[in-house]
């Protein structure tokens, strides 16, 4: 199989009490696992996708083959965005970024408060089913957007609506939250600052510059 269920980077219940055990034993073990064995059973029998990273798939949608290409980008998607979510999350985080990211935040949303109420409003204003990122643009900047269902801004402007080098990402599906904090979106985003693991985020930060041509 190409594909595989990561493991959580930390204990199920490492993230209580902001995100529980149960949604996060469902989450990761049924939800993230489903996207896993169907991404998989999508990809069966083409040999050259099986063998790429999912980065390298997801942004380059065009060329999966058109009667796979939805469940690909559906699931696909899904790996990538959940791999994402679990690996800038940890216990005993929380807090501000530091140095050149704590700086960048600044220098484009206003102030590390600023950053935090433009991506939770994101979150919030997101219908339905979908995520919110920042990430690093095409022109080298950070910018915060929201995508439906499991769209990511590295399948492109035509497909996501935004486009770039994702390093941070929270799920606002209700599939997310909805176990303790049921239809209340704005409360999970709030609690969520608490789990953020900025280490994790400023070593994405680092590689997306590193990859991103300015110009
Ligand atoms: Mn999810």
């Amino acid at each position: 199989m190409a594909f595989e269920l990561p493991p959580l980077p930390y204990p199920k219940t490492a993230l209580e009490p902001y995100i529980d055990a149960l949604t996060m034993e469902i989450h990761h073990g049924k939800h993230h696992a489903a996207y896993v064995a169907n991404l998989n059973k999508a990809i069966a029998g083409y040999p050259e996708l099986e063998a790429k990273p999912i980065e390298a798939i997801l942004s380059d949608l065009s060329s999966v083959p058109e009667k796979i290409r939805t469940a690909v980008r559906n699931n696909g998607g899904g790996h990538y965005a959940h791999t994402l979510f679990w690996n800038i999350m940890g216990p005993n985080a929380g807090g501000s970024p530091t140095g050149e990211l704590a700086d960048e935040i600044k220098a484009t949303f206003g102030s590390f408060d600023a950053f935090k109420e433009k991506f939770e409003a994101e979150g919030l204003a997101r219908f339905g089913s979908g995520w919110v990122w920042l990430f690093v643009n095409k022109a080298g900047k950070l910018e915060i957007a929201s995508t439906p269902n499991h769209d990511a801004p590295i399948m492109g402007m035509g497909i996501a609506g935004c486009e770039g080098k994702p390093i941070m990402v929270c799920d606002v599906w209700e599939h997310a939250y909805y176990l303790k904090y049921q239809n209340r979106r704005g409360d999970f985003l709030k609690a969520w600052w608490n789990v953020v693991n900025w280490a994790a985020v400023t070593r994405y930060y680092q590689d997306a510059k590193k990859s991103v041509v300015v110009g």
